[in-house]
């Protein structure tokens, strides 16, 4: 038996079967590249949905993290530490705001953007308590919380773990005019993705967040932008709102923030807002921990130092363009903005996994997205040479028999 089945056994024996995982059991990353227990080298175009921007053990983070293990690891709120703020400052400085509230994960970050925007509704907009609504887009991922999926339109998500939390309403992604439609005199604000990576690298059309900030104005709501995914560089710019100057009242991130190593969530919004937060509200053992702060403060460095927006805008576009000129019979639509890249599969061909199965075994890493959609999102410090690699395979695999 080979030393992956042994492991890959052990993990069903003893671990929740929670996840179907791709069957290659990884040992070793550096870069843009993993090796498997059997030593075969793969490109890692997944990129734990975007938590590994900077690819993975970044030398500088690593090293920022190593320093910080030396000197203090764990305070938790109750006391300053002296590296939070550093990393608050420069956090706030990068993204626009005044302020930022430190978590771990994303789904917490999304849970504490919720509270913000509850509390401030019935504080500040003067919404009768506890009738305030938020308006959600259909096929969004927010996490896994009980109150996320409270919203999901994903039947799955919800399935068996009801009752679910009240004050969310769904419309149609996309859409301007259902969005407008379903503001009413109860409305908090409204929260979504730039772009949907786990609905299936679904993009909006051009002027969606324009016209949701513009909306937002109108009504005197608030405009909340899931940017765990689409932040820090991925589609090509520092956040994907900038693509429409479109920016949020409250922006939530995590992934990338972690640099790859550590998870480290936040959530920014200006003064006016931020301070219905007060002492006591909110608050996580680990979040803003010193450890994660120094990561955060590297991570940001290296995104900014190496330009990896630009580097994400530049190959995202060439990655596209070619994988366009692959004339596959299985392909309904190539798409994406800077790496963050969907190749839809046709209905007809029983989704997007047997391919990113095969691309496995020839040594790409990819994950099928909302079924029939194979998820190509890279770390950003990828080459040119890495991508015609990659292309080399992807087209194989796309254009060869099923
Ligand atoms: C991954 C993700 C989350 C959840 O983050 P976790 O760290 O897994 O809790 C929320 N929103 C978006 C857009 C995501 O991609």
């Amino acid at each position: 038996m080979e030393l992956s089945e042994v492991h890959m056994k052990l993990e069903k024996r003893y671990g929740a079967h929670n996840y179907e995982p791709i069957p290659v059991v990884l040992e070793r990353g550096e870069g843009v590249w993993v090796w498997d227990v059997e030593g075969r080298k793969y490109l890692d175009m997944l990129s734990s949905y975007s938590a590994l921007n900077h690819g993975h053990r970044h030398p500088k983070i690593l090293n920022a993290m190593r320093l910080q293990m030396e000197k203090l690891t764990l305070t938790s709120r109750a006391f300053y530490n002296d590296v939070l703020g550093r990393f608050e400052k420069k956090l706030a400085e990068i993204a626009g705001y005044d302020k930022v509230l430190p978590m771990n994960t994303g789904a917490e970050a999304v849970e504490t953007a919720l509270k913000i925007a509850r509390k401030w509704g019935y504080y500040e907009k003067g919404i009768p308590r506890y009738e305030g609504n938020i308006i959600v887009a259909e096929g969004n991922f927010h996490g896994r919380t009980i109150t996320i999926v409270s919203f999901s339109s994903e039947e799955q998500y919800k399935d068996g773990f009801g009752p679910f939390t009240p004050g969310f309403k769904m419309v149609p992604y996309g859409d301007v005019e259902a969005m407008e439609k379903a503001v009413n005199d109860r409305t908090i604000g409204i929260l979504v993705e730039p772009i949907q990576g786990e609905g299936g690298v679904r993009i909006p059309p051009d002027g969606y967040l324009k016209e949701l900030r513009k909306l937002a104005d109108e009504k005197g709501i608030l405009l909340m932008f899931d940017e765990i995914q689409t932040g820090l560089g991925r589609t090509g710019k520092l956040f994907a709102w900038m693509w429409e100057e479109a920016k949020p009242d409250i922006l939530i991130l995590g992934k990338a923030l972690g640099g790859g190593v550590y998870p480290v969530s936040a959530v920014l919004a200006d003064d006016h807002i931020m301070k219905v937060m007060t002492p006591g509200d909110h608050g996580s053992t680990f979040g803003g921990n010193p450890l994660a702060a120094a990561v955060g403060i590297a991570s940001i460095d290296v995104l900014l130092e190496e330009d990896l927006p630009e580097r994400a805008r530049k190959l995202g576009d060439y990655f596209l363009n070619e994988l366009k000129k692959i004339d596959s019979p299985y392909v309904k639509e190539y798409r994406g903005k800077g790496l963050l890249i969907g190749v839809e599969i046709k209905d007809e061909y029983g989704g997007a996994r047997k391919f990113c199965e095969k691309l496995a075994t020839m040594g790409i890493l990819s994950k099928e997205t909302h079924d029939t959609v194979i998820r190509f999102a890279p770390p950003l410090i990828i080459r040119k040479e890495e991508i015609d690699w990659a292309l080399e395979r992807i087209e194989k695999v796309l254009k060869e028999p099923l």
